[in-house]
């Protein structure tokens, strides 16, 4: 899954929305700088940009949208994978145990232990 893209569409929105402001300062950092033009004063190439971070802004969540269905199926797909994982190898623990006299204690640190085969098998079902 490839999301080198959505940095650059929130960079182009981020942009967009300055030029939505004619590139101007909300609180400017010195007297010569722009100040940001009140509405109804902005410059034909701010309404433009307004519009286009729009549209950005509805191809953004499109893709986000897209990103994260292919999140929770892949998160999904990896949660069964590692299930039958598991069970595969609980089985095949409990296949290999050929203790005649398999009565394993369990240890709250060291787990199960089975004195008759050494084996760290839980007891059979
Ligand atoms: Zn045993």
């Amino acid at each position: 899954m490839n999301t080198d893209d959505l940095e650059e569409m929130a960079g182009l929105i981020h942009f967009r929305a300055g030029a939505w402001q004619d590139l101007g300062y909300e609180n400017p950092p010195t007297p010569e700088s722009a100040t940001i033009p009140p509405l109804g004063e902005r410059s034909a190439n701010a309404i433009k940009a307004g519009h286009e971070a729009v549209k950005d802004i509805d191809q953004l969540i499109a893709r986000l949208h897209q990103v994260r269905a292919q999140l929770v199926s892949e998160l999904r797909q990896d949660s069964d994978i590692r299930a039958v994982r598991v069970d595969a190898m609980l089985a095949e623990r409990r296949a290999a145990v050929a203790c005649p006299d398999h009565r394993p204690v369990h240890d709250s640190e060291l787990g199960w232990y089975c004195a008759a085969c050494g084996s760290d098998a839980p007891p059979d079902a």
